[in-house]
């Protein structure tokens, strides 16, 4: 059978597609998932859960595989030098992708984020036209104004206060006292101040994009058919630059299809590599790999950006903690200012109180501020194939902090959140606030096992003991080798403790960016056309021309939304 469409990923872009393409019943769609399904009704109760760390602490939805460096690497690097740290980067191998396994966070970013898309050539994604966009994701269940939608297929609402534990409390009390003003809806005027955080759940049950666009409704279509535990393998071709259809193990076993049209939905690390497999990107890196060049595009796993951040960590008094009672949240008040430093435009900051950190008995006790950069400089990392085989992961490096002013926005960062620890709300719910790095030995302790959950047990008994081996505890076995004084009061030690903590925020995009033909970085045009090429398309993350100052979960979904009326319309 050939399709019109075959959708190559069935993430957060891949499931809006699937939804809007097949909702022309001439149109005939293939998507193919390499994770499993989330059945309506039968979703697994992990991606259900509001707290989302059973989820993406969960191996069983990612791909394993993925190694990446966050630090900065030079591109002339001393070939003999010690190869960069690889750490693991989460990646959601599911359907929903990404909207399956994330914080569930819903966030747009500023408009002057679109208005920069348009400036750098994708035309027609100002601010004004992908407002509509955003819209038509979402139903908010709270607000109902200008900015927000009340038809979409995603719910969105706000956990009441009255839900909050302590520790939530608390950071919104600190952040009145300290002049920041209350944002009831921080998708509404984009402005600084603090505010409950918007999250695509309802009825204390996350919304995936799966969940939401390809509900039992929608499965009924007899022209849409999701092909879930299916990898592309390959992208097929007839003539040199005409794109016919992919190669895919299904369950297993090796199988083709053909279609009018692919479209990569496959995440921006999964799909550059697609492309480079192909033959389409840089050519010299192609060529060293023996892949011969059928088009030389060289943006292709280019410019990879994320949001570099950091953490500063707490112990939780008992009276702070999350009970679980009425919800299980650990994400309530987040929290937007402007740095004012290096030219960067308004609300280039972005805060987040954890009320919990981990899923055990440990993260249970201890809070974190993650501080990260929104309006990010850094745009140099890069995604290279390691082989031609479809089974091994890229090499991919973030290159984060790239731009000096990064750093300098982080840690200045830490000097405005730390005073906060002395709000006599925050004392009177927390203690012992120390530096935190999201490292692999956090990582490691964070994964979903028995043996974690006995060591974090005992751990955590130790922990609600006298105030002196908490503290000795927390410096010896917890912190990583720097004190907020240190990093507050001595510039050396806060670059070295940034550079060697700063982590993504799984934002991971850009990489095959939308722009003009004759911008050498560009890969698609402005409908996620490949340039130069038939029969392909990217729509996902990876065509941002540069990541927007928001989790990057409803910025994808709109770009989906957007790009499936220019698809339907012709274009
Ligand atoms: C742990 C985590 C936490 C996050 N938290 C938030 C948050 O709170 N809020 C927010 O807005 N954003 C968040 N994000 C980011 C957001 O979820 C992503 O930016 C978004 O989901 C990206 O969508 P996508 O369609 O580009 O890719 P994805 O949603 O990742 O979809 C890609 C899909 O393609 C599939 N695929 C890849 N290769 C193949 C292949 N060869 N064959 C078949 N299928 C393939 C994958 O399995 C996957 O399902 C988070 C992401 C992660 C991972």
């Amino acid at each position: 059978m050939e399709f019109d469409y075959i959708i190559v990923g069935g993430g957060s872009a891949g499931s809006t597609l699937a939804n809007r393409l097949s909702a022309r019943s001439a149109n005939r769609v293939l998507v193919c998932e390499a994770g499993e399904d989330t059945p309506p009704g039968k979703e697994p109760p992990e991606i259900l859960d509001s707290y989302p760390g059973t989820a993406y602490l969960n191996p069983r939805f990612h791909w394993t595989q993925l190694k990446v460096s966050t630090e900065v690497v030079g591109h002339n690097r001393d070939p003999n030098a010690p190869p960069p740290k690889l750490r693991k980067y989460e990646q959601a191998r599911v359907l929903g992708g990404g909207s399956s396994i994330n914080g569930q966070m819903a966030n747009r970013g500023a408009p002057t984020d679109f208005d920069e898309w348009h400036e750098r050539g994708a035309t027609g994604w100002r601010w004004k036209d992908c407002l509509p966009y955003f819209k038509k994701i979402e139903r908010d269940l709270d607000v109902d104004d200008e900015w927000h939608g009340q038809d979409g297929h995603i719910p969105v609402r706000r956990v009441p206060e009255r839900q909050w534990p302590g520790h939530a409390k608390a950071l919104a009390e600190a952040f009145g006292r300290a002049g920041y003003k209350y944002l009831p809806d921080q998708n509404g005027r984009f402005e600084d101040g603090y505010f409950p955080i918007t999250i695509s759940n309802a009825e204390e049950k996350r919304v995936s994009a799966s969940i939401g666009y390809l509900n039992a409704e929608v499965r009924k279509r007899p022209n849409l058919t999701i092909s879930t535990l299916t990898h592309v393998t390959e992208l097929l071709f007839d003539e040199e630059r005409r794109c016919v259809g992919v190669k895919a193990t299904v369950d297993g076993r090796p199988q083709e299809f053909r279609a009018k049209e692919v479209i990569l939905c496959s995440g921006a690390i999964h799909s550059p590599a697609h492309l480079m497999r192909a033959g389409i990107g840089p050519a010299r890196h192609l060529t060293d790999l023996g892949i011969p060049v059928r088009h030389a595009l060289y943006g292709v796993g280019q410019r990879l950006m994320d949001h570099p951040s950091i953490a500063l960590a707490s112990f939780l008094k008992p009276k702070a903690r999350v009970t679980n009672k009425e919800t299980r949240r650990h994400l309530f008040v987040g929290m937007r200012y402007s740095s004012k430093m290096g030219g960067a435009p308004p609300g280039d900051m972005f805060v987040v109180g954890a009320s919990k950190t981990s899923w055990h008995a440990v993260g249970e006790q201890i809070a974190s501020f993650i501080l990260f950069v929104n309006k990010t400089y850094s745009e140099t990392g890069e995604v290279r194939l390691r082989s031609r085989n479809p089974g091994d992961e890229p090499e991919v490096e973030f290159n984060l902090l790239s731009d000096r002013r990064d750093l300098e926005r982080l840690a200045d960062g830490i000097r405005r959140l730390t005073p906060l620890y002395n709000d006599p709300a925050m004392r009177n719910m927390m203690s012992n606030p120390f530096p935190a790095s999201y490292s692999d030995k956090v990582r490691q302790v964070g994964e979903i096992n028995t043996k974690n959950r006995i060591l974090t047990g005992v751990m955590a008994k130790l922990l609600d003991g006298p105030g002196f081996f908490r503290r000795y505890l927390i410096e010896n076995l917890i912190m990583e080798g720097y004190t907020l004084q240190d990093v507050c009061n001595d510039e050396d030690a806060a670059e070295a403790f940034i550079r060697g903590a700063a982590v993504g925020v799984w934002h991971a995009s850009c990489t095959c960016r939308m722009g003009a033909e004759s911008d050498t970085m560009a890969v698609t045009n402005n409908a996620g056309r490949v340039h130069g090429m038939a029969g392909l398309r990217v729509v996902d993350a990876s065509i941002f021309p540069v990541v927007p100052c928001a989790n990057t979960n409803f910025p994808t979904i709109m770009t989906a939304e957007k790009i499936a009326d220019a698809i339907l319309a012709g274009h």
